[in-house]
């Protein structure tokens, strides 16, 4: 009878695992030359109709082998990535990730622990590894943390503990309504988007968050109207609660002076929170750590890990000075999740320091990362990218036909080629020309911006791999394309 029954009970294990053996041999070899080719491929190209196609496909009924997935993966996918694994991909802000880290991705899998919480090897790890990027913080070990998708959602827990720790009513319970003050958070002009979204996401409006003018050069924000616009406020009943500065703009990697930014916090009684999603691990640079000095006096801080530690996407971590203000923001007590001193549920869980209740296991890849290369090694790397920029800063200065549009400052250029007699708008077009068809020709990936209302070319090197040569090409193509623009545009057309 218990035979019967068994043979029509079904699991999703491999029915041939020795199959299953040889298939992900030949994943991990692909895999394997996929990374150490890298540099020999293009930057990215353009998907192909029938590849999009392909994602327009009906959902799945019937089981398919996993040989002819993984081809479809092999076709479909690898080689349509955004590009940032390649030495020459520079837009916006991102890490390029790392094997060791890839590999412990697929670990985490197999181990397939939540690490909402429980008495388990990785929630000791996940508690560990918070309190190393602590320690690399330079925070002590009476604050806590917590680790999460991204930079956006360490700012938004920071900004949620900043918030109820600041307004005077017990917002967890009685809500937004019940304030008697209208709060307001402070950042400079070149703060990031997600701030403004996270006080949405808190109910206070992006109208909350109060955006200071940044010095007109060295884009760091002006902190005598810092000053006057916490007066100000005051003056009309409106209730200042936090500064965020950022170190490292997206913009132009600006750092705002955070030990002035301190001093003032703590003058006004005011939350110092850091939005350190670029600059914060520049504190294990051994060269350029006395950029972010003062850094360790915040009260909260948000850091990248998938930016500037090459951890695989997604990492970010918080770290909140005060435990027990993030821990009341966030515990909750329910009757299905009490806490043990015995057996497998944990002494207390890690969901109480986070918004989620269930969580993957990242901390094994932020784990694997530190270990296998080390934090002397990964803040070398961090000084190699600020040495770079600096040398595509002078590769800039030192060409007639480019325009440095601010100073470089930690690992940001931006720049822009410039023709004799062109506009503004002229001057955009050809640029984002540039920069298009840079891309397309799977060259080099910058993307661009607007400092101080001029357009720009911005390469951020968030890059292990990147290497000088590779800026020396890029200058190089820059100027042959926009020396090619301008001799289409002023050609007799016919
Ligand atoms: C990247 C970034 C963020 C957002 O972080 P995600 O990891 O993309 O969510 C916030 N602030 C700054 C300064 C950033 O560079």
């Amino acid at each position: 009878m218990a035979e019967d029954q068994s043979a029509l009970e079904e699991t999703l294990d491999p029915e041939d695992w020795d199959a299953m053996r040889r298939l992900s041999h030949r994943i991990v070899d692909d895999a394997i030359e996929h990374l150490r080719g890298v540099r020999e491929r293009p930057v990215w190209q353009q998907m192909p109709p029938e590849v999009v196609a392909a994602y327009q496909e009906n959902l799945p009924d019937a089981p398919e082998p996993l040989e002819k997935t993984y081809d479809l993966i092999t076709r479909n996918l690898l080689p349509y990535s955004l590009g940032n694994i390649h030495p020459r991909y520079w837009m916006w802000y991102m890490g390029s990730g790392n094997y060791a880290g890839a590999l412990a991705e697929f670990l985490a899998a197999i181990d397939g622990s939540n690490v909402g919480g429980g008495n388990m090897a990785a929630s000791e790890m996940d508690r560990q590894v918070v309190g190393w990027l602590r320690a690399m913080m330079g925070f002590p070990t009476s604050a806590s943390g917590t680790l999460v998708s991204g930079g956006t959602m360490a700012n938004l827990i920071a900004l949620n503990v900043a918030r109820n720790a600041s307004a005077g009513v017990d917002l967890r319970r009685e809500g937004v309504s019940s304030m008697p003050q209208m709060l307001r958070f402070y950042a400079s002009d070149q703060a990031h988007s997600c701030h403004g979204k996270a006080l949405g996401v808190l109910g206070l409006g992006e109208n909350a968050l109060r955006k200071v003018q940044s010095d007109s050069r060295t884009k760091e924000i002006d902190l005598s109207a810092l000053s006057m616009a916490v007066a100000e406020d005051r003056s009309k009943g409106i209730k200042p609660v936090c500064v965020i500065a950022t170190a490292g703009s997206v913009n132009s990697g600006a750092i705002d002076d955070l030990k002035a930014i301190a001093e003032f916090c703590e003058r006004e009684g005011l939350w110092f929170h850091i939005d350190g999603c670029i600059g914060a691990l520049v504190k294990i640079a051994p060269v350029n750590r006395h950029l972010v000095d003062g850094l360790e006096h915040a009260d909260s801080v948000a850091l990248d890990p998938h930016k500037w530690l090459h951890v695989p996407f997604e990492a970010g971590c918080v770290i909140i000075r005060d435990a027990k203000l993030h821990r009341e923001t966030f515990s909750v007590t329910a009757e299905y999740l009490e806490e043990f001193e015995r057996g497998i549920a944990p002494k207390e869980y890690l969901h109480a320091y986070n918004i989620q209740t269930s969580r993957g296991f990242r901390a094994l890849k932020v784990w694997v990362t530190l270990r296998h290369h080390g934090i002397d090694k990964l803040g070398r790397l961090i000084d190699q990218n600020i040495a770079q920029a600096r040398y595509l800063g002078e590769l800039v200065e030192g060409s007639n036909n480019l325009e440095l549009m601010a100073p470089v400052r930690l690992n940001i250029v931006c720049f822009r080629f410039r023709g004799d007699n062109l506009s503004e708008v002229e001057l955009k077009r050809l640029n984002t020309e540039i920069m298009l068809r840079l891309q397309e020709e799977g060259i080099a990936a910058p993307s661009d911006t607007t400092i101080a209302g001029r357009h720009c070319l911005r390469v951020a090197i968030v890059n292990h791999r990147t290497r000088r040569e590779d800026l020396d090409l890029l200058v190089e193509e820059v100027r042959r394309i926009g020396g090619e623009l301008i001799a289409e545009a002023s050609a007799p057309t016919r």
